[in-house]
């Protein structure tokens, strides 16, 4: 692929990612996206039940999310993240109301897992050894097929974590993809497990800037533009089909598909695509937190999981939600409100509230759809792929999308990748 126009059908983070990388080495892009805002599955709205702008779900980066980081600084959104200077998480029993702090040294040597007061309480320093057997997993291995679930480091650390960033139950999730989280944070010492929030909205730290960023350096956002079709001839991707206009593909023009797994499938002939999806499940609760309260909580042995305090609202996360597709509302708000009030210590009746569902949240990360995520090249010489279904080594996350990106954009400039 060579120097033209590049076209990105998608303005979700793959999508900006690679129109990002693309304008600052002065290429010409233009971004096409369906909806009338970008961010796709990251954003943020403004929520008429609550009066209040939030994000469509909690998201939450680590610090060892060395793409999604180095995105914020080039588009210069990072200030807008927030979290404590050290790895601390918070975890709370539900059902015994123990509260413990987990707190990874930041140095590579990890000596925290010989210390009682930073490690999970029952558990010993063999435990943490015996998940580097994560880091070995085959393709067709599930999480606890690498990692005993009775143990007490399972259940109180790391079946919330691996639930929280496979959105799968570990004992179907992929443990290749485990471990390859593992890797990038826990592995590589406290230093990478910082947890990070937009604590005033994914728009404004992750969306709006990157968007600003493509429109100074000359690039083109176009919304309301959703593409109906690719016209192929011979080896090359000829046209693009949009609603209201088709445009031609000269010699040296290229084309990023950065949307959805299931939109691409309908696009690209012959294209396999992981097929089956996870629901993430959010709870928001309009209700200033208590100042002491943790930003964030991992809770066992409840339907919360996460529990985010931010300014004016407090949001719950529930990872693999399918189970609650048909549930009703609000006794699922009343619920999930009984066990927010306890752990933040608000006695009082729910509050303002609203559930959002997201069906198709992620890909299932299991070892049967992680193997149908196709690469970013294609067999047409100016298509590539982008988004966190492809390729990428990783679960569907910020990190994957913002890298599949930054893959496409080098395919898309002729680099090797
Ligand atoms: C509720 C929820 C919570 C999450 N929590 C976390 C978290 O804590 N940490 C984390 O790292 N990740 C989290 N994720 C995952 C993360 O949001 C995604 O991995 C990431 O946003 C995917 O980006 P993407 O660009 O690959 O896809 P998308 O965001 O889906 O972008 C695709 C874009 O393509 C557009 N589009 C679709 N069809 C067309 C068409 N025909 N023409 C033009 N445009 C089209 C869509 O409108 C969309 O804007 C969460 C996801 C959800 C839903």
């Amino acid at each position: 692929m060579t120097r033209g126009m590049t076209h990105i059908v998608g303005a979700g983070l793959a999508g900006l990612s690679a129109a990002v990388k693309l304008v600052a080495q002065n290429r010409r892009v233009v971004v096409h996206e369906l909806a009338r805002h970008a961010g796709g599955r990251c954003r943020s709205y403004f929520e008429s039940a609550l009066g209040l702008t939030i994000d469509n779900g909690n998201h939450l980066l680590l610090s060892g999310n060395r793409s999604a980081l180095a995105f914020l600084d080039q588009v210069g959104g990072r200030q807008l993240l927030t979290g404590p200077q050290q790895a601390e998480f918070t975890f709370f029993d539900a059902t015994s109301a123990e509260r413990w702090v987990l707190k990874p040294n930041s140095g590579l040597l990890p000596w925290w897992i010989f210390s009682s007061e930073r490690r999970v309480p029952q558990t010993g320093t063999g435990d943490y050894l015996a998940l580097g057997r994560l880091l070995f997993a085959g393709d067709r291995d599930v999480v606890t097929d690498r990692i005993d679930s009775r143990s007490n480091v399972y259940q109180r650390l790391m079946r919330p974590v691996l639930l929280a960033a496979l959105n799968c139950e570990p004992t179907e999730g992929s443990a290749r993809l485990a471990g390859a989280v593992i890797r990038e944070t826990l592995a590589r010492g406290g230093h990478a497990c910082r947890p990070l929030i937009a604590a005033n909205g994914l728009g404004p730290a992750l969306v709006d800037p990157a968007i600003a960023f493509i429109e100074r350096h000359g690039g083109a956002m176009r919304f309301d533009s959703p593409l109906r079709a690719l016209e192929f001839a011979g080896e090359r991707v000829s046209s693009l089909k949009f609603a209201d206009e088709t445009i031609d593909l000269g010699e040296g023009d290229t084309a990023i598909l950065a949307v959805p797994a299931w939109v691409a499938r309908t696009l690209v002939p012959g294209l396999t695509v992981p097929t089956e999806y996870r629901a993430i499940l959010n709870a928001h609760f309009k209700i200033a937190p208590p100042a002491s309260l943790p930003k964030i909580i991992g809770v066992i042995n409840a339907t919360t999981e996460w529990l985010f305090a931010f300014e004016n609202r407090l949001s719950v996360t529930v990872s693999a939600a399918d189970r609650f597709n048909e549930t009703e509302r609000e006794p699922l708000a009343r619920q999930i409100w009984s066990e927010v009030s306890k752990i933040a210590g608000l006695e009082i009746d729910l509050p303002p509230w609203q559930i959002v569902k997201e069906r198709r949240a992620t890909f299932a990360a299991i070892p049967s759809q992680n193997v149908l995520r196709p690469e970013a090249k294609t067999r047409w010489s100016n298509l590539c792929l982008a988004g966190d279904w492809t390729a990428t080594g990783l679960p569907a996350t910020i990190e994957g999308a913002i890298r599949s990106g930054e893959t496409a954009a080098k395919l898309a400039t002729g680099a090797r990748v």
